[in-house]
């Protein structure tokens, strides 16, 4: 299968995305630009200088869909056009007061009501340090809860059984994203919970395995075990896990051992042998692919093929995200498996950050950054030369 068909990768986009997206690639290989970007960035947001002028045209445009579910329409139209859905991720960062969780959670279940009335959005997804104090996710994982805390928790763990159960309501499943590994283990626990409790006959509830931790493997199998044992579907979303330099230094700090792989071609093997086990179990399991690694998404498509699954089986989803590998989404759509990008929205202010992140992955990836800024340069030259 040919996952680098450049007129199908960038049918929907104008000139003029092309070329931001052009500019943009070429910048961000550049770590010592994504590095000074960043510092930039932070420090613009520490004391107030406004941004927006310099990032809304250029990687907010690229990156994000818009800063409410309504500006993300016609992002999310363009891409049905060609059979790719949307899953929108409403971008805040954590927690910091009751308030500003009560607006996350209101606007959370607008977008799970969204989900519910469009065909072209096949899931939702939120961020647990949304909803609750970063420490008492940490406290709750060690279990060193006290009085007030443990309230904090039991709130947390009301909101997102709420937010579950309107996700059950809606008819379509919601995705648990992952995130530090401090906080992993209570939010393991919630979302086993939630899985026992709504992913009776499909799974509602999607856990996220970051495949780049060497202990998530016996972790998928205990899941599977555990799925037997009390009868409900596993959901499962798989990624690599976007905080490596984070947890190594956490860890290397707190002299503890490092919950990361040591070398990349580990993480690759386990991620890969996780999508194995997963088509081996499908009956038991529904499955979400998110990455931008085209070798294992050719995995997948042969283990789907031995298996003797149709390319469209409706349990198993390949996603990745908005304004990255568009070769790679919309070439699978085109031959009929299930895409999704997951398109991020909100004020700019509270998608810096992701923005940061994206830029940093991209610049530490520059093989992957410099297929795409060839592909998207060929595909300008095709184009002029019609
Ligand atoms: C749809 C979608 C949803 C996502 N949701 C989440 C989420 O909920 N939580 C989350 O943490 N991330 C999430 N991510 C980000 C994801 O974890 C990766 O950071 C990102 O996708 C890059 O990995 P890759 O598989 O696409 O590409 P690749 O380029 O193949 O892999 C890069 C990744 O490999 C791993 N890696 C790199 N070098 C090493 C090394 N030396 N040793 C060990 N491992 C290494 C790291 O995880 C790195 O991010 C999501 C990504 C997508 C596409």
């Amino acid at each position: 299968m040919n996952l680098n068909n450049i007129e199908i990768a960038f049918k929907i986009q104008s000139n003029r995305d092309l070329k931001n997206g052009r500019f943009l690639f070429t910048l961000i290989k550049r770590p010592f630009i994504v590095r000074t970007l960043g510092g930039m960035s932070n420090l613009a947001l520490k004391i107030g200088f406004p941004v927006s002028w310099a990032v809304k045209p250029t990687l907010y445009r690229h990156f994000v869909g818009g800063e409410t579910i309504n500006e993300c329409l016609p992002a999310v139209r363009k891409m049905w056009s060609e059979q790719v859905a949307s899953i929108l991720d409403y971008s805040v960062e954590a927690a910091e007061n009751e308030t500003d969780v009560a607006e996350t959670m209101q606007e959370i279940l607008r977008s799970i009501e969204n989900a519910g009335q469009q065909d072209c959005v096949p899931f939702s997804v939120f961020k647990p340090t949304a909803l609750v104090k970063s420490d008492v996710l940490k406290k709750a994982s060690s279990g060193a809860l006290t009085g007030n805390e443990m309230k904090a928790f039991d709130d947390f763990v009301q909101r997102v059984d709420t937010l579950c159960a309107a996700a059950e309501k809606s008819g379509k499943p919601i995705m648990i994203d992952a995130e530090d590994f401090w906080f992993q283990p209570a939010i393991d626990e919630v979302t086993e919970r939630m899985m026992l409790k709504y992913n009776k006959n499909r799974a509602v509830v999607y856990a996220t395995l970051q495949m780049y931790r060497h202990d998530r493997l016996d972790y998928l199998d205990r899941l599977i075990e555990m799925s037997k044992k009390e009868n409900f579907i596993i959901g499962v979303k798989y990624v690599r896990g976007a905080y490596m330099e984070k947890e190594r230094a956490r860890a290397a700090a707190g002299s503890y051992l490092s919950p990361i792989y040591p070398t990349k071609q580990d993480t690759d093997k386990a991620f890969n042998e996780a999508l194995r086990r997963s088509v081996e179990n499908i009956d038991r399991m529904q499955v979400f692919c998110g990455t931008h690694n085209e070798e294992s998404i050719l995995k997948l498509t042969q283990y789907m093929k031995d298996k003797g699954l149709p390319n469209d089986y409706e349990r198993i989803c390949f996603s990745q995200l908005y304004g990255m590998s568009d070769n790679l989404s919309f070439n699978l759509a085109a031959e009929g498996y299930k895409v999704a990008k997951y398109l991020p929205y909100g004020k700019i202010r509270n998608v810096l950050p992701y923005l940061i992140r994206r830029a940093e992955e991209n610049s530490a990836i520059a093989g992957q950054t410099t297929r795409e800024l060839v592909m998207i340069k060929e595909e300008l030259k095709r184009r002029h030369s019609k």
